[in-house]
Protein backbone atom coordinates (compact mmCIF):
# COMPACT_ATOMS: atom_id res chain seq x y z
CA UNK A 1 0.00 0.00 0.00
CA UNK A 2 1.15 3.17 -0.49
CA UNK A 3 1.82 5.89 1.83
CA UNK A 4 3.89 9.15 2.31
CA UNK A 5 6.07 9.90 4.94
CA UNK A 6 6.89 13.78 5.76
CA UNK A 7 10.06 15.20 7.31
CA UNK A 8 12.76 17.61 7.54
CA UNK A 9 14.30 18.36 3.74
CA UNK A 10 18.34 18.64 3.64
CA UNK A 11 19.51 18.14 0.38
CA UNK A 12 17.70 18.56 -2.77
CA UNK A 13 16.58 16.31 -5.35
CA UNK A 14 14.73 13.45 -6.34
CA UNK A 15 15.76 9.72 -5.16
CA UNK A 16 14.05 6.16 -6.38
CA UNK A 17 15.26 3.11 -5.30
CA UNK A 18 14.74 0.42 -3.04
CA UNK A 19 15.33 0.92 1.20
CA UNK A 20 18.03 -0.14 2.95
CA UNK A 21 17.32 -0.43 6.57
CA UNK A 22 20.87 0.01 8.43
CA UNK A 23 20.79 -0.88 12.23
CA UNK A 24 22.79 1.17 14.18
CA UNK A 25 24.84 -1.94 15.03
CA UNK A 26 25.01 -2.37 11.11
CA UNK A 27 26.26 1.16 10.65
CA UNK A 28 29.70 -0.47 12.32
CA UNK A 29 29.86 -2.90 9.61
CA UNK A 30 31.37 -2.79 5.94
CA UNK A 31 28.63 -3.93 3.13
CA UNK A 32 30.78 -5.61 0.06
CA UNK A 33 30.53 -8.79 -1.81
CA UNK A 34 32.83 -11.74 -0.94
CA UNK A 35 34.95 -12.88 -3.87
CA UNK A 36 33.24 -15.78 -5.66
CA UNK A 37 34.71 -18.71 -4.16
CA UNK A 38 35.56 -17.02 -1.10
CA UNK A 39 31.69 -17.18 0.19
CA UNK A 40 32.33 -20.36 2.71
CA UNK A 41 35.38 -18.91 4.46
CA UNK A 42 33.51 -15.63 5.16
CA UNK A 43 30.48 -18.14 6.44
CA UNK A 44 33.40 -19.81 8.28
CA UNK A 45 34.34 -16.05 9.73
CA UNK A 46 30.61 -16.31 11.24
CA UNK A 47 30.66 -19.12 13.07
CA UNK A 48 33.92 -18.47 14.72
CA UNK A 49 32.65 -15.03 15.14
CA UNK A 50 29.71 -16.80 17.06
CA UNK A 51 32.03 -19.46 18.94
CA UNK A 52 34.02 -16.72 20.40
CA UNK A 53 30.72 -14.54 21.77
CA UNK A 54 29.64 -17.88 23.45
CA UNK A 55 33.45 -18.37 25.11
CA UNK A 56 33.26 -14.94 26.18
CA UNK A 57 29.44 -15.59 27.86
CA UNK A 58 30.75 -18.45 29.33
CA UNK A 59 33.78 -16.78 31.12
CA UNK A 60 31.27 -13.92 32.22
CA UNK A 61 28.85 -16.28 33.28
CA UNK A 62 31.46 -18.11 35.35
CA UNK A 63 33.25 -14.93 36.72
CA UNK A 64 29.72 -13.52 38.23
CA UNK A 65 31.11 -12.73 42.19
CA UNK A 66 28.67 -14.84 44.13
CA UNK A 67 26.55 -11.34 45.55
CA UNK A 68 25.78 -10.65 41.69
CA UNK A 69 21.85 -9.85 41.29
CA UNK A 70 20.43 -12.47 39.96
CA UNK A 71 19.00 -11.20 37.09
CA UNK A 72 22.79 -10.81 35.98
CA UNK A 73 23.00 -15.10 35.28
CA UNK A 74 19.44 -14.70 34.23
CA UNK A 75 20.37 -12.38 31.47
CA UNK A 76 23.84 -13.79 30.41
CA UNK A 77 21.22 -17.27 30.53
CA UNK A 78 19.15 -16.02 27.85
CA UNK A 79 21.94 -14.45 25.79
CA UNK A 80 23.80 -17.60 25.66
CA UNK A 81 20.40 -19.38 24.89
CA UNK A 82 19.98 -16.92 21.65
CA UNK A 83 23.02 -17.86 20.49
CA UNK A 84 22.60 -21.59 20.72
CA UNK A 85 19.49 -21.35 18.47
CA UNK A 86 21.47 -22.32 15.46
CA UNK A 87 18.74 -20.30 13.88
CA UNK A 88 20.62 -17.13 14.00
CA UNK A 89 23.11 -18.26 12.14
CA UNK A 90 21.48 -20.35 9.72
CA UNK A 91 19.81 -17.63 7.25
CA UNK A 92 23.33 -15.53 7.44
CA UNK A 93 24.86 -17.97 6.28
CA UNK A 94 22.53 -18.56 3.35
CA UNK A 95 23.06 -15.01 2.33
CA UNK A 96 26.63 -15.54 2.50
CA UNK A 97 26.48 -18.28 0.21
CA UNK A 98 23.83 -17.19 -2.53
CA UNK A 99 24.01 -13.65 -2.65
CA UNK A 100 28.14 -13.18 -1.36
CA UNK A 101 27.30 -10.84 1.26
CA UNK A 102 29.68 -10.26 3.72
CA UNK A 103 29.30 -11.85 6.94
CA UNK A 104 28.33 -8.60 9.33
CA UNK A 105 26.07 -7.51 6.78
CA UNK A 106 24.51 -10.88 6.78
CA UNK A 107 23.89 -10.98 10.04
CA UNK A 108 22.96 -7.41 10.29
CA UNK A 109 20.53 -8.08 7.74
CA UNK A 110 19.08 -11.07 9.56
CA UNK A 111 18.59 -8.65 12.40
CA UNK A 112 16.87 -6.32 10.92
CA UNK A 113 13.94 -9.11 9.51
CA UNK A 114 14.11 -10.70 13.18
CA UNK A 115 13.74 -7.03 14.68
CA UNK A 116 10.39 -6.38 12.02
CA UNK A 117 8.93 -9.45 13.32
CA UNK A 118 9.11 -8.94 17.21
CA UNK A 119 7.94 -5.69 16.08
CA UNK A 120 4.38 -7.36 15.37
CA UNK A 121 4.44 -9.47 18.71
CA UNK A 122 1.87 -7.58 21.15
CA UNK A 123 3.34 -9.64 24.31
CA UNK A 124 5.45 -7.04 26.07
CA UNK A 125 8.00 -10.15 27.16
CA UNK A 126 8.76 -11.46 24.18
CA UNK A 127 8.44 -7.83 22.79
CA UNK A 128 11.30 -7.38 24.94
CA UNK A 129 13.59 -10.39 23.82
CA UNK A 130 13.89 -7.93 20.82
CA UNK A 131 16.70 -6.17 22.73
CA UNK A 132 18.58 -9.06 23.79
CA UNK A 133 18.56 -10.45 20.00
CA UNK A 134 19.66 -7.06 19.17
CA UNK A 135 22.72 -7.22 21.96
CA UNK A 136 23.86 -10.92 21.36
CA UNK A 137 23.88 -10.12 17.17
CA UNK A 138 25.90 -6.64 18.19
CA UNK A 139 28.40 -9.03 20.08
CA UNK A 140 28.74 -11.16 17.40
CA UNK A 141 29.69 -8.33 14.97
CA UNK A 142 32.01 -6.67 17.31
CA UNK A 143 33.76 -10.16 17.60
CA UNK A 144 33.85 -9.56 13.59
CA UNK A 145 35.06 -6.67 13.49
CA UNK A 146 37.51 -7.56 15.27
CA UNK A 147 39.07 -10.35 13.41
CA UNK A 148 39.12 -8.31 10.74
CA UNK A 149 41.93 -5.97 11.75
CA UNK A 150 41.13 -2.51 10.49
CA UNK A 151 37.44 -2.71 10.30
CA UNK A 152 37.09 0.85 8.75
CA UNK A 153 35.14 1.18 6.35
CA UNK A 154 36.76 2.44 3.17
CA UNK A 155 35.63 3.04 -0.48
CA UNK A 156 36.59 -0.14 -1.34
CA UNK A 157 34.61 -2.04 1.08
CA UNK A 158 31.39 0.02 -0.16
CA UNK A 159 28.55 -1.62 -3.28
CA UNK A 160 29.48 0.09 -6.22
CA UNK A 161 26.26 0.83 -8.28
CA UNK A 162 26.78 -2.67 -10.43
CA UNK A 163 26.98 -4.64 -7.18
CA UNK A 164 23.63 -3.21 -6.11
CA UNK A 165 21.99 -4.04 -9.29
CA UNK A 166 19.03 -1.03 -8.17
CA UNK A 167 19.31 2.00 -7.04
CA UNK A 168 19.25 1.97 -2.94
CA UNK A 169 18.17 4.62 -0.27
CA UNK A 170 19.73 4.57 2.94
CA UNK A 171 16.93 4.30 5.50
CA UNK A 172 18.28 5.12 9.44
CA UNK A 173 17.52 5.68 13.45
CA UNK A 174 20.21 8.20 13.01
CA UNK A 175 23.33 8.21 11.46
CA UNK A 176 26.55 10.47 12.63
CA UNK A 177 28.00 12.87 10.58
CA UNK A 178 31.83 11.03 10.12
CA UNK A 179 29.52 7.67 9.20
CA UNK A 180 27.49 9.69 6.79
CA UNK A 181 30.95 10.73 5.37
CA UNK A 182 31.78 7.10 4.58
CA UNK A 183 29.00 6.47 2.56
CA UNK A 184 30.61 9.52 0.30
CA UNK A 185 31.86 6.96 -2.22
CA UNK A 186 28.86 4.30 -2.02
CA UNK A 187 26.44 3.65 -4.54
CA UNK A 188 23.41 4.72 -1.88
CA UNK A 189 21.64 7.64 -3.72
CA UNK A 190 19.41 8.64 -1.23
CA UNK A 191 19.09 9.44 2.82
CA UNK A 192 16.13 9.13 5.33
CA UNK A 193 16.63 9.44 8.96
CA UNK A 194 14.28 9.75 12.14
CA UNK A 195 16.37 11.76 13.34
CA UNK A 196 18.01 15.46 12.90
CA UNK A 197 18.08 18.76 12.19
CA UNK A 198 18.03 20.82 9.23
CA UNK A 199 21.52 22.13 10.21
CA UNK A 200 22.86 19.12 12.15
CA UNK A 201 26.34 17.92 10.82
CA UNK A 202 24.67 15.14 9.26
CA UNK A 203 22.48 16.98 7.22
CA UNK A 204 25.54 18.93 5.82
CA UNK A 205 27.66 16.59 4.99
CA UNK A 206 24.10 14.75 3.20
CA UNK A 207 23.90 18.10 1.27
CA UNK A 208 27.95 18.36 0.72
CA UNK A 209 27.50 14.59 -0.81
CA UNK A 210 24.88 16.36 -3.48
CA UNK A 211 22.22 13.70 -2.64
CA UNK A 212 18.86 13.91 -1.94
CA UNK A 213 18.34 13.92 2.23
CA UNK A 214 15.35 13.82 4.49
CA UNK A 215 15.75 13.92 8.16
CA UNK A 216 13.72 14.15 11.20
CA UNK A 217 11.16 11.60 9.33
CA UNK A 218 10.04 10.16 12.99
CA UNK A 219 9.47 6.30 12.60
CA UNK A 220 10.61 6.09 9.01
CA UNK A 221 13.07 3.09 10.13
CA UNK A 222 10.14 1.61 12.06
CA UNK A 223 7.13 1.87 9.51
CA UNK A 224 9.98 1.61 6.11
CA UNK A 225 10.67 -2.42 5.21
CA UNK A 226 13.88 -3.51 3.99
CA UNK A 227 13.19 -2.91 0.70
CA UNK A 228 10.37 -1.40 0.21
CA UNK A 229 10.33 1.08 -3.20
CA UNK A 230 10.96 4.42 -2.08
CA UNK A 231 10.63 8.34 -3.61
CA UNK A 232 12.57 10.62 -1.70
CA UNK A 233 11.53 14.12 -2.06
CA UNK A 234 14.76 16.20 -0.76
CA UNK A 235 12.64 19.32 -1.55
CA UNK A 236 9.66 19.08 0.02
CA UNK A 237 11.09 16.69 2.36
CA UNK A 238 8.56 14.01 1.37
CA UNK A 239 9.08 9.87 2.01
CA UNK A 240 6.73 8.18 -0.51
CA UNK A 241 6.73 4.37 0.36
CA UNK A 242 5.60 1.47 -2.09
CA UNK A 243 4.52 4.33 -5.49
CA UNK A 244 2.29 2.83 -7.63
CA UNK A 245 3.41 3.60 -11.42
CA UNK A 246 1.54 6.42 -11.60
CA UNK A 247 3.51 8.79 -8.79
CA UNK A 248 6.71 7.54 -9.97
CA UNK A 249 6.63 8.16 -13.67
CA UNK A 250 5.53 11.56 -12.23
CA UNK A 251 8.56 11.66 -10.11
CA UNK A 252 10.58 10.75 -12.47
CA UNK A 253 9.67 13.64 -14.80
CA UNK A 254 10.70 15.72 -12.22
CA UNK A 255 13.81 14.45 -11.57
CA UNK A 256 14.74 14.59 -15.31
CA UNK A 257 13.54 17.99 -15.09
CA UNK A 258 15.61 18.10 -12.09
CA UNK A 259 18.26 17.18 -13.95
CA UNK A 260 18.06 19.57 -16.85
CA UNK A 261 18.22 22.38 -14.68
CA UNK A 262 21.79 21.26 -12.85
CA UNK A 263 22.87 21.00 -16.37
CA UNK A 264 21.76 24.89 -17.03
CA UNK A 265 23.17 26.11 -13.99
CA UNK A 266 26.63 24.70 -15.29
CA UNK A 267 26.98 27.58 -17.78
CA UNK A 268 27.38 29.86 -15.29
CA UNK A 269 30.44 28.56 -14.40
CA UNK A 270 32.78 31.24 -15.98
CA UNK A 271 30.67 34.12 -15.38
CA UNK A 272 31.59 36.48 -12.95
CA UNK A 273 30.40 37.15 -9.86
CA UNK A 274 28.85 40.79 -9.69
CA UNK A 275 25.56 41.91 -8.85
CA UNK A 276 23.98 44.09 -11.75
CA UNK A 277 25.04 47.15 -10.29
CA UNK A 278 28.72 45.53 -10.47
CA UNK A 279 29.48 45.43 -6.86
CA UNK A 280 31.67 42.16 -7.13
CA UNK A 281 30.86 39.12 -4.65
CA UNK A 282 33.29 36.48 -3.58
CA UNK A 283 31.83 32.59 -3.36
CA UNK A 284 34.64 30.39 -0.87
CA UNK A 285 33.52 27.41 -0.27
CA UNK A 286 32.90 25.06 2.52
CA UNK A 287 34.47 21.67 2.25
CA UNK A 288 34.94 18.29 4.61
CA UNK A 289 37.73 16.38 3.04
CA UNK A 290 40.82 17.65 1.12
CA UNK A 291 39.49 15.95 -2.39
CA UNK A 292 36.21 18.22 -2.20
CA UNK A 293 38.75 21.45 -3.22
CA UNK A 294 39.06 19.91 -6.47
CA UNK A 295 34.85 20.51 -6.94
CA UNK A 296 35.31 23.55 -5.61
CA UNK A 297 37.88 25.26 -8.21
CA UNK A 298 36.04 23.83 -10.83
CA UNK A 299 32.76 25.48 -9.90
CA UNK A 300 34.62 28.61 -9.65
CA UNK A 301 35.22 29.46 -5.66
CA UNK A 302 37.99 32.13 -4.76
CA UNK A 303 39.05 29.89 -1.82
CA UNK A 304 38.13 27.93 0.71
CA UNK A 305 36.12 29.62 3.52
CA UNK A 306 35.75 26.58 5.65
CA UNK A 307 37.62 23.40 5.97
CA UNK A 308 35.94 21.38 8.74
CA UNK A 309 39.13 19.92 9.70
CA UNK A 310 37.61 17.99 12.22
CA UNK A 311 36.38 15.35 9.85
CA UNK A 312 40.11 14.29 9.94
CA UNK A 313 39.88 13.19 13.53
CA UNK A 314 36.65 11.70 14.01
CA UNK A 315 37.33 8.24 12.12
CA UNK A 316 36.47 5.94 15.46
CA UNK A 317 38.68 3.19 14.24
CA UNK A 318 41.58 5.22 13.41
CA UNK A 319 44.22 6.87 15.43
CA UNK A 320 44.24 10.72 15.37
CA UNK A 321 46.06 12.08 13.03
CA UNK A 322 49.66 12.70 13.74
CA UNK A 323 51.15 16.47 13.10
CA UNK A 324 52.66 14.80 9.51
CA UNK A 325 49.53 13.30 8.39
CA UNK A 326 47.79 16.75 9.29
CA UNK A 327 50.25 18.44 7.42
CA UNK A 328 49.81 16.73 4.24
CA UNK A 329 46.24 16.91 4.09
CA UNK A 330 46.27 20.61 4.71
CA UNK A 331 48.99 20.57 2.41
CA UNK A 332 47.03 19.07 -0.44
CA UNK A 333 43.74 21.40 0.16
CA UNK A 334 46.47 24.20 -0.19
CA UNK A 335 48.19 22.99 -3.41
CA UNK A 336 44.51 22.29 -5.01
CA UNK A 337 43.91 25.40 -4.00
CA UNK A 338 46.43 27.41 -6.12
CA UNK A 339 47.16 29.86 -4.15
CA UNK A 340 43.70 30.93 -2.85
CA UNK A 341 43.13 31.10 0.88
CA UNK A 342 42.05 28.48 2.09
CA UNK A 343 40.60 28.80 6.17
CA UNK A 344 41.42 25.84 8.19
CA UNK A 345 38.69 25.78 11.10
CA UNK A 346 40.63 24.52 13.98
CA UNK A 347 38.82 21.15 15.48
CA UNK A 348 35.06 21.37 16.14
CA UNK A 349 34.46 18.36 18.42
CA UNK A 350 31.92 17.76 20.64
CA UNK A 351 27.30 18.01 20.28
CA UNK A 352 26.54 16.38 17.24
CA UNK A 353 30.48 15.58 16.32
CA UNK A 354 32.08 12.83 18.14
CA UNK A 355 35.85 12.22 18.66
CA UNK A 356 37.38 9.26 17.04
CA UNK A 357 38.24 6.69 20.15
CA UNK A 358 42.00 5.91 20.03
CA UNK A 359 43.67 7.20 22.98
CA UNK A 360 41.05 9.86 24.40
CA UNK A 361 38.77 10.12 26.92
CA UNK A 362 35.39 10.34 24.30
CA UNK A 363 33.38 10.95 27.19
CA UNK A 364 35.09 14.55 27.86
CA UNK A 365 33.58 15.96 24.63
CA UNK A 366 29.90 15.13 25.89
CA UNK A 367 27.26 15.45 23.35
CA UNK A 368 25.70 18.80 24.71
CA UNK A 369 25.38 21.62 22.34
CA UNK A 370 26.54 23.81 25.18
CA UNK A 371 29.28 21.40 26.80
CA UNK A 372 33.33 21.53 26.17
CA UNK A 373 32.85 21.78 21.99
CA UNK A 374 35.24 23.63 19.63
CA UNK A 375 37.66 25.51 20.94
CA UNK A 376 36.97 24.79 24.44
CA UNK A 377 37.82 21.59 24.01
CA UNK A 378 41.52 22.14 22.41
CA UNK A 379 42.40 24.51 24.76
CA UNK A 380 41.95 21.68 27.47
CA UNK A 381 43.78 19.58 25.28
CA UNK A 382 46.85 21.98 24.36
CA UNK A 383 49.17 18.93 22.92
CA UNK A 384 46.31 18.15 20.32
CA UNK A 385 46.08 21.49 19.91
CA UNK A 386 49.86 22.33 19.05
CA UNK A 387 50.43 19.61 16.78
CA UNK A 388 47.84 20.72 14.86
CA UNK A 389 48.56 24.38 14.40
CA UNK A 390 51.97 23.36 13.77
CA UNK A 391 50.85 21.12 10.64
CA UNK A 392 48.63 24.27 9.86
CA UNK A 393 51.41 27.12 9.82
CA UNK A 394 53.54 24.18 8.17
CA UNK A 395 51.38 23.85 5.54
CA UNK A 396 51.60 28.07 5.59
CA UNK A 397 54.53 27.50 3.96
CA UNK A 398 53.32 26.29 0.77
CA UNK A 399 50.20 28.79 -0.18
CA UNK A 400 47.47 31.15 1.88
CA UNK A 401 46.68 28.16 4.84
CA UNK A 402 45.06 30.54 7.47
CA UNK A 403 43.60 29.62 10.72
CA UNK A 404 40.20 30.01 11.70
CA UNK A 405 39.09 29.36 15.83
CA UNK A 406 35.34 28.26 16.55
CA UNK A 407 33.19 29.24 19.23
CA UNK A 408 35.08 31.83 20.85
CA UNK A 409 33.45 33.97 23.13
CA UNK A 410 36.06 35.17 26.17
CA UNK A 411 38.69 37.33 25.75
CA UNK A 412 40.74 34.87 27.95
CA UNK A 413 40.03 32.18 25.04
CA UNK A 414 41.23 34.22 22.54
CA UNK A 415 44.67 35.08 24.49
CA UNK A 416 45.00 31.49 25.26
CA UNK A 417 44.76 30.65 21.49
CA UNK A 418 47.44 33.00 20.49
CA UNK A 419 49.61 32.04 23.50
CA UNK A 420 49.60 28.68 21.53
CA UNK A 421 49.99 29.95 18.02
CA UNK A 422 52.97 31.54 19.46
CA UNK A 423 54.26 28.78 21.09
CA UNK A 424 53.40 26.60 17.60
CA UNK A 425 55.77 28.89 15.71
CA UNK A 426 58.29 28.84 18.40
CA UNK A 427 58.64 24.80 18.28
CA UNK A 428 58.74 25.11 14.70
CA UNK A 429 61.33 27.88 14.11
CA UNK A 430 63.78 25.85 16.81
CA UNK A 431 62.98 22.83 14.36
CA UNK A 432 63.94 24.82 11.25
CA UNK A 433 60.85 24.09 9.59
CA UNK A 434 59.55 26.83 7.28
CA UNK A 435 55.98 28.60 7.51
CA UNK A 436 54.56 32.19 6.95
CA UNK A 437 54.92 34.08 10.27
CA UNK A 438 52.03 36.64 8.79
CA UNK A 439 49.64 33.89 8.87
CA UNK A 440 46.56 35.06 9.23
CA UNK A 441 43.78 34.19 11.75
CA UNK A 442 40.51 34.46 11.43
CA UNK A 443 37.47 33.97 14.45
CA UNK A 444 33.89 32.29 13.62
CA UNK A 445 31.18 34.02 15.06
CA UNK A 446 28.63 31.66 16.09
CA UNK A 447 28.05 32.76 19.78
CA UNK A 448 26.07 35.52 20.28
CA UNK A 449 28.25 36.90 23.40
CA UNK A 450 30.93 36.83 20.56
CA UNK A 451 28.67 39.13 18.10
CA UNK A 452 27.61 41.03 21.12
CA UNK A 453 31.56 41.84 22.15
CA UNK A 454 32.19 42.12 18.32
CA UNK A 455 34.95 45.40 18.70
CA UNK A 456 36.86 42.67 21.02
CA UNK A 457 36.90 40.28 18.35
CA UNK A 458 37.95 43.31 15.27
CA UNK A 459 40.53 44.31 17.25
CA UNK A 460 42.14 40.89 17.50
CA UNK A 461 41.63 38.92 14.78
CA UNK A 462 42.49 39.14 10.94
CA UNK A 463 38.93 38.03 9.42
CA UNK A 464 35.93 37.07 10.71
CA UNK A 465 33.33 34.30 9.39
CA UNK A 466 30.09 33.68 10.97
CA UNK A 467 28.88 30.26 11.80
CA UNK A 468 24.87 31.15 11.13
CA UNK A 469 24.29 27.28 12.05
CA UNK A 470 25.53 27.49 15.47
CA UNK A 471 24.51 31.42 16.31
CA UNK A 472 20.84 30.56 15.02
CA UNK A 473 21.05 27.54 17.51
CA UNK A 474 22.38 29.19 20.65
CA UNK A 475 20.56 32.67 19.59
CA UNK A 476 17.52 30.91 19.58
CA UNK A 477 18.39 28.27 22.55
CA UNK A 478 17.54 25.31 20.25
CA UNK A 479 19.31 22.06 19.70
CA UNK A 480 20.23 22.53 16.19
CA UNK A 481 20.41 18.40 15.57
CA UNK A 482 17.06 17.77 17.63
CA UNK A 483 14.34 17.73 15.10
CA UNK A 484 11.50 18.03 18.01
CA UNK A 485 12.52 21.64 17.96
CA UNK A 486 13.47 21.40 14.26
CA UNK A 487 10.39 23.65 13.77
CA UNK A 488 11.78 26.77 15.59
CA UNK A 489 14.94 26.74 13.82
CA UNK A 490 14.41 30.18 11.97
CA UNK A 491 16.97 32.32 9.55
CA UNK A 492 14.37 34.86 9.34
CA UNK A 493 13.81 35.45 13.47
CA UNK A 494 14.61 39.43 14.10
CA UNK A 495 16.73 38.62 16.53
CA UNK A 496 18.49 36.71 13.70
CA UNK A 497 19.24 39.56 11.51
CA UNK A 498 19.60 41.97 13.56
CA UNK A 499 22.40 40.10 14.90
CA UNK A 500 23.73 39.23 11.37
CA UNK A 501 23.45 43.06 10.19
CA UNK A 502 25.00 44.70 12.94
CA UNK A 503 28.15 42.34 12.84
CA UNK A 504 28.33 43.03 9.02
CA UNK A 505 27.40 46.53 9.29
CA UNK A 506 30.67 46.57 12.10
CA UNK A 507 33.06 44.59 10.37
CA UNK A 508 32.75 46.51 7.09
CA UNK A 509 33.00 49.72 8.43
CA UNK A 510 36.11 48.50 10.47
CA UNK A 511 37.20 47.47 7.62
CA UNK A 512 37.52 43.79 8.82
CA UNK A 513 36.79 40.67 6.13
CA UNK A 514 33.51 39.25 7.16
CA UNK A 515 32.03 36.34 5.51
CA UNK A 516 28.99 33.85 6.35
CA UNK A 517 30.19 30.71 5.99
CA UNK A 518 26.90 28.42 7.95
CA UNK A 519 24.36 26.94 6.16
CA UNK A 520 22.30 30.56 5.53
CA UNK A 521 25.35 31.32 2.92
CA UNK A 522 24.37 28.48 0.42
CA UNK A 523 20.13 28.89 0.37
CA UNK A 524 19.61 30.72 -2.72
CA UNK A 525 16.24 31.99 -1.05
CA UNK A 526 18.40 34.26 1.46
CA UNK A 527 20.91 35.82 -0.94
CA UNK A 528 19.29 38.65 -1.40
CA UNK A 529 18.86 39.39 2.04
CA UNK A 530 22.65 38.57 2.94
CA UNK A 531 24.10 41.06 -0.19
CA UNK A 532 21.13 44.25 1.79
CA UNK A 533 22.94 43.61 4.59
CA UNK A 534 26.37 44.38 2.71
CA UNK A 535 27.78 40.92 3.01
CA UNK A 536 30.28 40.54 -0.03
CA UNK A 537 31.72 37.14 0.75
CA UNK A 538 30.04 33.87 0.78
CA UNK A 539 30.96 30.88 2.34
CA UNK A 540 29.17 27.76 1.20
CA UNK A 541 29.27 23.78 -0.20
CA UNK A 542 30.03 23.59 -3.91
CA UNK A 543 26.78 22.44 -4.89
CA UNK A 544 25.12 25.71 -3.98
CA UNK A 545 27.90 27.60 -5.48
CA UNK A 546 26.13 28.22 -9.03
CA UNK A 547 22.31 28.06 -7.28
CA UNK A 548 23.75 31.41 -5.09
CA UNK A 549 25.17 33.06 -8.06
CA UNK A 550 22.60 32.73 -10.04
CA UNK A 551 20.54 35.12 -7.51
CA UNK A 552 23.63 37.21 -7.45
CA UNK A 553 23.72 37.88 -11.16
CA UNK A 554 20.26 38.78 -10.39
CA UNK A 555 20.46 41.23 -7.75
CA UNK A 556 20.86 45.14 -7.30
CA UNK A 557 22.67 45.98 -4.21
CA UNK A 558 21.89 49.55 -4.04
CA UNK A 559 18.41 48.45 -4.20
CA UNK A 560 18.31 45.92 -1.46
CA UNK A 561 19.79 47.93 0.62
CA UNK A 562 17.74 51.22 0.17
CA UNK A 563 14.84 48.16 0.91
CA UNK A 564 16.22 46.71 4.16
CA UNK A 565 15.59 48.84 7.25
CA UNK A 566 12.25 48.12 6.41
CA UNK A 567 12.86 44.01 7.32
CA UNK A 568 14.53 45.36 10.42
CA UNK A 569 12.12 47.36 11.87
CA UNK A 570 9.35 44.78 11.22
CA UNK A 571 8.91 42.53 14.35
CA UNK A 572 5.25 40.84 13.69
CA UNK A 573 5.54 38.30 10.79
CA UNK A 574 2.88 39.73 9.09
CA UNK A 575 4.65 42.58 8.57
CA UNK A 576 7.92 40.85 8.08
CA UNK A 577 6.28 38.99 5.03
CA UNK A 578 5.44 42.34 3.41
CA UNK A 579 9.12 43.59 4.07
CA UNK A 580 10.79 40.72 2.65
CA UNK A 581 8.11 40.01 -0.22
CA UNK A 582 9.31 43.70 -1.32
CA UNK A 583 13.05 43.66 -0.75
CA UNK A 584 12.59 40.46 -2.96
CA UNK A 585 10.45 41.45 -5.49
C1 LIG B 1 28.25 27.20 11.73
O1 LIG B 1 28.08 26.99 12.93
O2 LIG B 1 27.48 27.91 11.05
C2 LIG B 1 29.38 26.60 11.01
C3 LIG B 1 29.67 26.96 9.79
O3 LIG B 1 30.10 25.63 11.63
P1 LIG B 1 29.53 24.17 11.88
O4 LIG B 1 28.28 24.02 11.05
O5 LIG B 1 30.56 23.20 11.48
O6 LIG B 1 29.23 24.16 13.34
MG1 LIG C 1 29.65 26.12 14.07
Amino acid sequence: MTFALHGIPVSKGIAIGKAVLISRAALEVSHYLVEPGKEEAEAQKLLDAFEQVRLELDQLRHGLPKDAPQEMAAFLDVHGMILADPALAEKPIKLIRTQRMNAAWALTTELNDLLEQFAEIEDAYLKERANDIRQVAERVIKALNAQKKDSSLTGADLLSPSELGVESIIVAHDIAPHDMLRFKESAFTGFVTDLGGKTSHTAIVARSMEIPAVVGVRHASEMIRHGDWLVLDGERGVVVVAPDEELLAEYRKLQGQGLKEVRKLQQLKHAKTETLDRVDIDLFANIELPEDAIQAVKLGAVGVGLFRSEFLFMDRNQALPDEEQQFQEYRRVVDLMHGLPVNIRTIDVGADKALGSSGLDVSKTGTSPLGLRAIRWSLTEPEIFLTQLRAILRASAFGQARIMIPMLAHAKEIDETFRLIEKAKQQLHQRGQPFNPNIQVGAMIEIPAAALVLPLFINRFDFLSIGTNDLIQYTLAIDRADHAVAHLYDPLHPAILHLLASIIEQAKRANVPIAVCGEMAGDPALTKLLLAMGLTDFSMHFSQLLLVKREILKANVGMLKARFPRVLKAYEPEAQAKALERLLA
